[in-house]
Parts: C-alpha cells; sequence; structure tokens
C-alpha cells in the first residue's frame, strides 16, 4: 500500500545511525568497547588477558607457512598437472574394479 510521504519520514525517523561508545584503555590509551577486552594491548580492568603480540607473530608465521606452502606446490602442479589426473582416474577405477571383485568373491 502506498504511504505518504510524512508516513514514510516518520518511519525512516528511527534509521539513523548512533555513534558506538567507547572506553579509553588505561594500558595503552586506545579506544575500545567498553566491558570488553583492548584489542590493541589485549588488557581488560588493568591487567593481560590476551598475549596480542604472541597472537599477531602466531597469525603471521601461520600466514607465512600457508604462502610458502602455495608457492611451492603452484609449479608443480602447473607442470605435472595433466598427467598426475590421468594417473589418478586410472588408480581410482583400478581399486573400484578390484573392491567390486573382492564383494563377488
Ligand atoms: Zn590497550
Amino acid at each position: 500500500m502506498r504511504h505518504t510521504r510524512a508516513h514514510t519520514a516518520n518511519r525512516r525517523s528511527h534509521h539513523a545511525l548512533k555513534t558506538p561508545t567507547l572506553a579509553i584503555c588505561s594500558n595503552c590509551g586506545a579506544k575500545h568497547r567498553p566491558h570488553h577486552m583492548c584489542l590493541e594491548c589485549g588488557f581488560y580492568n588493568g591487567r593481560m588477558v590476551v598475549d596480542m603480540e604472541a597472537k599477531k607473530k602466531a597469525r603471521e608465521e601461520r600466514l607465512q607457512a600457508k604462502r610458502e606452502a602455495i608457492r611451492g606446490e603452484e609449479p608443480e602442479s602447473a607442470e605435472s598437472g595433466e598427467p598426475a589426473t590421468a594417473e589418478v582416474k586410472e588408480l581410482k577405477g583400478g581399486k573400484k574394479e578390484e573392491a567390486r571383485d573382492e564383494k563377488k568373491k
């Protein structure tokens, strides 16, 4: 049903976004959500809750390992991608036939 402009405007009067309330970290001075750990330093209520530096290091190490794995795999798959898949298909077919034979016996 079509609404008047006034009706639409009245409904949209509640659509404005509110600015989030933020507290200032007592350890590093960054803004964080109140009653939540500071995402910059991992402190809450004056003590370290999560070791954010160790987490960042672990994350970087994980990402690097992933990148290296991708770099290592790419040239191999590009060179011998087609013959490798053909071999796999043949092996799968052979295995399936063997399995069927065993069931029949
Ligand atoms: Zn902080």
